[in-house]
């Protein structure tokens, strides 16, 4: 007997037929004696539709008016659900984040959470009932609703999972775990039955969408066990994202990629200290992302600066830095479209020489060209011809995996 905390995505509750499945992998939990948590997304593309149906309105809405309307589709799924299982004879609640409370800060679209009152969901486990939760909302400290942005019932899973010290959270969505590729890209990619949450958190970063980033923080932060799973499956181990227990680990765990990236490339940059610092405070001041930064040596008097940034946010970041040419003291931009980035990742590369040359290898054996590389302890990046990007996926597969 313990606390299990299960969530189902959008696609998982699309349809009543859909929750009935919910409603087995619920019932399977609850009857080997767990106290059950289960949270729930909006079905099917509902938030996308409210979201469409408000800019029908209008394209900038008032920040806590749109929350309060981008919550609602969840709290369909909970009562539905919740209708569902007592239908079938079991005692089940739904719960709105603000009745439990979860209490976020004031950041409408986009809010973190501060504290969850576990003890609201341990008296209902205590009276014998099957908690229904709505995922991806909270209140802010005026009690007004808030939601934690795009794909956020992970976090409210497993925050939940933290707050009442689970054994584990079971995420339940389309596909049977985290693979060591996109499997759209490449037919025999392997199901990985484990992964460390600092490779989760890499791979989500760099294009990999399994889980929403945020909550693989959370999971490593109180050590919850994560576990990615399919709903149609009756059965399924699945891929548990939890902190490594292998003595020794595989050189890499996955491959991501990431289309529409730009490089952009400042000239001529005078080398002397705060020139550089100039160029990302104006980038920042305009919320434009910053990936990958490369710096040339600067052994005369000027330097290059490169960096990566999505290809949608090229044209400000061009006029922006253009029209500050002197500002920064530069000689000109230049724009480069159509990369990918393509990583590998693996905890594994911390301690084996050669990973990086295998990579390369099989790029150069592709006759691929590599625009700019960067490394951290766990993945190394390289930058391709986005017409290219598969084939060096597939390449880079095939060198590791077969
Ligand atoms: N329904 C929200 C969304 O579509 C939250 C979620 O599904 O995680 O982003």
């Amino acid at each position: 007997m313990g606390i299990i905390v299960q969530k189902f995505g959008g696609s998982s509750v699309a349809t009543t037929e859909k929750l009935k499945k919910v409603c087995n992998h619920i019932i399977k939990e609850f009857e080997k004696k767990n106290d059950v948590a289960v949270i729930v997304s909006a079905q099917g593309k509902t938030t996308d539709r409210l979201i469409t149906e408000e800019k029908e309105i209008t394209v900038s809405p008032n920040k806590r008016e749109h929350d309060v309307l981008v919550s609602t589709g969840e709290q369909i799924t909970i009562s539905k659900l919740a209708i569902m299982l007592s239908e079938m004879g079991y005692k089940a609640i739904s719960l709105a984040g603000w009745q439990i409370p979860i209490i976020t800060d004031g950041n409408f679209g986009n809010a973190k959470i501060k504290s969850i009152k576990a003890e609201t969901i341990l008296d209902l486990f205590d009276k014998g009932y099957i908690v229904i939760i709505a995922g991806f909302q909270g209140i802010n400290e005026n009690g007004e609703i808030t939601t934690l942005g795009r794909g956020g019932s992970d976090t409210t899973a497993v925050a939940i999972a933290a707050s009442l010290h689970a054994d584990k959270c079971d995420i339940y969505t389309d596909v049977d775990g985290v693979f060591t590729t996109d499997p759209r890209i490449v037919e025999d990619v392997k199901k990985l039955d484990m992964i460390s949450y600092d490779e989760m958190l890499e791979l989500s970063s760099l294009g990999a969408k399994v889980l929403h980033n945020r909550c693989v923080e959370i999971g490593k932060k109180f050590d919850i066990p994560i576990v990615v799973k399919d709903t149609a499956k009756e059965e399924s181990e699945g891929t548990i994202v939890e902190n490594s227990k292998f003595l020794e680990n595989m050189e890499i765990s996955g491959i991501a990629k990431d289309d529409n990236i730009s490089r952009v490339t400042v000239m001529g940059l005078e080398n002397k200290i705060g020139k550089t610092y100039k160029v990302f405070n104006l980038l920042a001041e305009h919320k434009i992302n910053v990936d990958t930064i490369v710096q040339s040596f600067g052994e005369s008097i000027n330097k290059n600066l490169s960096f990566t940034i999505k290809t949608a946010d090229v044209p400000e970041a061009v006029e922006l830095l253009e029209s500050n040419l002197e500002y920064i003291s530069a000689r000109e931009i230049i724009c480069f479209d159509n990369l990918s980035k393509v990583s590998i990742v693996g905890i594994g590369m911390t301690n084996r020489t050669g990973i990086a040359a295998k990579m390369f290898e099989a790029l150069y054996e592709q006759n691929i060209n590599m625009h700019l590389i960067s490394t951290s302890e766990i993945k190394v990046t390289v930058l391709v011809n986005q017409d290219e990007a598969d084939n060096a996926v597939k390449a880079i597969h095939n060198k590791f995996f077969k």
